[in-house]
């Protein structure tokens, strides 16, 4: 029992003092770090830092599995982290034995596990990432990441919908009507659910033309935008996308679930996302939340 508390102390150490670094950073380092062989990825569950939650499936636009294993790591449950290191960011963790499907492998840093002492890491379909250490598979080739950028920010049931610093303010003295928030993600960057609902809205919404083509903030209209119904009856709106969303009304979506993609369309200036959260169905003016005291009173700050 000591040496188990131990190496749990440890990891939760890692993950503690690194995670806001490696969020923030660039992704993985190039060589191979190799950190004490207590600093495991294996924890207990009863230990975990946050509430534990088992990776899910993101969305159906994920990306081809190259092949399954099952995670081993003789009883604790494993670490889910936003990029190959236990620096990153926990997602969450997987419980020993588990299937996980693997889509590609990237470079990161070294742990020796339970299966095999290695300095690569799995990505799940999800966009997390496991130590290969505790994965028994087969022999199939598993591609390399072309990217390995970090996944938003996570803390329990909820999540940001991009990594992206916030641009523009929920209801400022100069846009007294601005009923969400601006965070400046690149065009294309995937949008995720920020937690776990039902589709309930995917919509076109722009004045005039076409919401496949870049916006102006000369129309009117928050162009390509799906909304999302959680628990308690909150709604959670994902305006300006690139082109038509990737789920569809009705969909349930996992928290993570790609949504769609950043773009430009409707009432905009350019790429970013326009993002809302009303305490209320149909969502309204009346009903808006400042989406940054929402989520800074679930452990999240968007800054
Ligand atoms: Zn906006």
């Amino acid at each position: 029992m000591k040496r188990r508390h131990q190496r749990t102390a440890l990891a939760l150490l890692a993950a503690g003092t690194l995670g806001g670094t490696a969020l923030a950073g660039s992704p993985a380092a190039a060589s191979p770090v190799r950190f004490p062989a207590d600093a495991a990825e294996a924890v207990t569950l009863k230990a975990a830092a946050v509430s534990p939650v088992t990776a899910r499936a993101a969305g159906t636009t994920a990306s081809r599995i190259a092949t399954t294993g099952k995670v081993v790591t003789g009883g604790m449950a494993l670490n889910t982290r936003s990029g190959p290191s236990a620096a990153s960011l926990r997602i969450g963790t997987i419980a020993n034995g588990t299937t996980v499907s693997i889509v590609c492998k990237a470079a990161g840093q070294f742990i020796s596990g339970t299966v095999k002492n290695t300095g690569f890491w799995d990505r799940l379909s999800d966009n997390s990432f496991i130590s290969d250490a505790y994965v028994q598979r087969g022999d199939a080739e598993i591609p390399k990441c072309t990217s390995t950028t970090p996944l938003p920010a996570v803390a329990g049931a909820w999540m940001l919908p991009v990594a992206a610093g916030l641009v523009s303010d929920f209801r400022t003295q100069q846009r007294p009507a601005h009923d969400g928030v601006d965070l400046g993600a690149t065009r294309n960057t995937p949008i995720r659910a920020a937690s776990s609902g039902t589709v309930i809205r995917v919509v076109c919404n722009v004045s005039q033309g076409s919401c496949d083509v870049d916006g102006n903030p000369s129309l009117k209209g928050c162009g390509w935008y799906v909304e999302v119904l959680h628990a308690g009856t909150i709604v959670t709106r994902y305006c300006h996308m690139v082109r038509r969303p990737s789920v569809a009304l009705g969909q349930t979506v996992a928290r993570g679930t790609i949504l769609g993609y950043v773009g430009t369309s409707g009432s905009s200036s350019g790429p970013h996302l326009h993002f809302e959260v009303h305490a209320g169905v149909p969502a309204t003016r009346e009903n808006a939340l400042s989406p940054i005291a929402f989520m800074q009173a679930r452990g999240l700050t968007i800054s």
